[in-house]
């Protein structure tokens, strides 16, 4: 508790008693403590690729370059380690424009139906370089919603990624729409490794990775769900994971479907 006390006085200017303002401060505590966990996450995350950068060109100026093939080699790691830095600057950034309300969702009446299309079209090269079935057939031609084409998107393309990722080959992924009251629902199912009961808890806080390894392997910046469950919350629908280790892992969207304003 942090307590905070002033004298209360009469017109005599008497001491007649003492104000005690007692606060509650676990509440700030916590969030202070989260800041710094953050802070610590990102400069963390920053150091990972800066350092191997530093070491591969470090290497070929020390008279590596004469080998050709493996200067194209330490290159290419070069290369990908600025790419994910651009992809981790670029996810911050963007947490941070939510976190200042700078975000100004581009509301139109759009068709789900076809942004799914389109984010299956887009996604089925890397899910075929798995061998995996990547499944759409809705029951519906078309489900209109009022919503950010793009935001959207960008939430699709990354549940329906992490299915891939996280998903053995020859796995399937299927995606499916469908009208709930007035909410569209939209569930993307895959037959992946899951996530343990204990880490769905968190699975949705910044940096929160199942396997740190794995995630920087396969390129992740663990923050493809927070940003997801920010745009997701600006559109006043819900995202919830359900997971079974070993058997597979499943994301329900909900939008609503009616105009309002968010
Ligand atoms: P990342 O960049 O690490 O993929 P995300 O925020 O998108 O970050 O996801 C956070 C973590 O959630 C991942 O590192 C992974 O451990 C877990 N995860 C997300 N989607 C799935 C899935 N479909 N199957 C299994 N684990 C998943």
């Amino acid at each position: 508790y942090n307590v905070e006390y002033a004298p209360f006085k009469d017109e005599n200017n008497e001491i007649r008693g003492l104000v005690l303002v007692m606060k509650d401060v676990t509440k700030q505590q916590k969030l202070e403590n989260m800041r710094r966990e953050f802070v610590a996450n990102v400069s963390h995350e920053l150091k990972t690729p800066l350092t191997s950068i530093k070491s591969y060109t470090e290497t070929l100026l020390d008279g590596m370059l004469e080998d050709r093939a493996i200067s194209e080699q330490f290159l290419k790691v070069i290369n990908n380690e600025s790419d994910r830095m651009t992809r981790l600057v670029r996810d911050l950034l963007q947490l941070s424009n939510f976190d200042n309300n700078k975000i100004k969702l581009n509301m139109t009446r759009n068709d789900l139906v076809k942004l799914i299309k389109q984010t299956v079209m887009k996604l089925d090269i890397t899910a075929n370089n798995k061998k995996q079935r990547l499944k759409f057939s809705p029951n519906c031609e078309e489900l209109f919603a009022y919503f950010d084409f793009d935001r959207i998107e960008q939430v699709l393309l990354n549940i329906v990624t992490n299915a891939i990722k996280y998903t053995e080959d020859s796995g399937e992924i299927s995606i499916d729409i469908q009208t709930q009251e007035n909410e569209a629902l939209i569930t993307v199912k895959d037959t992946g490794m899951g996530i343990p009961e204990e880490d769905l808890l968190r699975i949705f806080e910044r940096f929160y990775r199942v396997d740190k390894a794995r995630s920087r392997e396969l390129g992740g910046t663990g923050l493809g769900l927070s940003i997801a469950k920010e745009i997701i919350d600006a559109h006043n629908g819900s995202i919830e994971i359900f997971s079974k280790v070993n058997e597979g892992t499943e994301v329900k969207i909900r939008i609503p479907i009616e105009e309002r304003t968010v």
